[in-house]
């Protein structure tokens, strides 16, 4: 009954459902999309709450349950799609003028990552997202520069989001039970992100190059990178950069990628 490629584990508890819902500080005047409705049981608090609701369902086979579950609702509109296909930001601006909305989703674990940098990266207008995602996910997202859970995820995400962790959620709230453990983590979406970054992609490619090889310097990560630099091109950016070209990914901060993408670009 239950697909799991698409990730469907279920919400069956109410408290999770009431601490998302708190968590996500919803007034009439806010717009939800929800990814993955399932059967639509977040849904209607989401609806209770907010002005109006976009319910994204790629699961065909859901969309007659999510009809009769949200019948009584005028303010829920369901589209059966797989989110990383649309125009996310198109059709937000398109519906809602002028608007930012709120992403509240118990997310499908297989494209947490893909959806949640969607919204980020394609600059669709919201202003906060409110997700379950895996427990190590969630470690990832909030992580600091020096811990073994810091990565590009952690660094793409901070310099768009300020993170901050509502509940651990424990496997038992979920049919069928998921194999790991959940956390509901809000990304509060900074109306100015904090570094000033001369050109996002080359800011994000510097990012995933210096973290794709774990154990390497700053130096060899990025000579392997789709840059093109000699090494004595990093080796200078790097110090025009003040950054020791013996140091790795992880012990940089997000002020410091930002000093040294901005370098790079500047190059390119
Ligand atoms: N919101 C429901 C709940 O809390 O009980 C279901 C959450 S379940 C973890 C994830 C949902 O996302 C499933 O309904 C699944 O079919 C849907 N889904 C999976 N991949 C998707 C995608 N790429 N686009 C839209 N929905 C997707």
């Amino acid at each position: 009954k239950f697909s799991k490629s698409l990730g469907q584990n279920f919400l069956i508890d109410e408290n999770i459902i009431y601490k998302i819902i708190e968590g996500s500080q919803i007034t009439k005047e806010d717009i939800i999309v929800e990814v993955g409705p399932g059967i639509g049981t977040l849904t209607q608090y989401l609806a209770d709450k907010a002005e109006k609701v976009l319910a994204i369902e790629i699961d065909k086979s859901l969309i007659p349950i999510l009809e009769e579950t949200l019948k009584d609702y005028e303010n829920v509109e369901v589209i059966n799609s797989d989110v990383l296909d649309l125009d996310l930001k198109g059709l937000i601006e398109n519906k809602f003028p002028d608007r930012k909305v709120k992403v509240v989703a118990n997310l499908p674990y297989y494209v947490t990552t893909p959806i949640i940098m969607k919204f980020l990266e394609e600059e669709v207008p919201v202003k906060d997202i409110v997700v379950m995602v895996q427990k190590e996910v969630a470690d990832r997202l909030k992580a600091k520069p020096k811990t073994k859970d810091y990565g590009s995820l952690s660094v793409a995400v901070q310099y768009y989001c300020e993170p901050e962790i509502i509940t651990r959620v424990p496997k038992s709230v979920f049919i069928p039970n998921p194999n790991v453990e959940s956390t509901v983590i809000r990304l509060k979406v900074l109306e100015n992100p904090k570094v000033n970054v001369k050109d996002k992609k080359v800011f994000l490619n510097v990012v995933r190059a210096s973290f794709a090889k774990r154990r390497k310097t700053l130096l060899n990560s990025l000579s392997f990178s789709d840059f093109e630099l000699s090494k004595d091109e990093i080796k200078k950016i790097l110090k025009a950069s003040n950054i020791d070209s013996n140091r790795r990914g992880e012990s940089l901060t997000i002020q410091e990628f930002a000093i040294l993408s901005n370098n790079i670009s500047s190059i390119l």
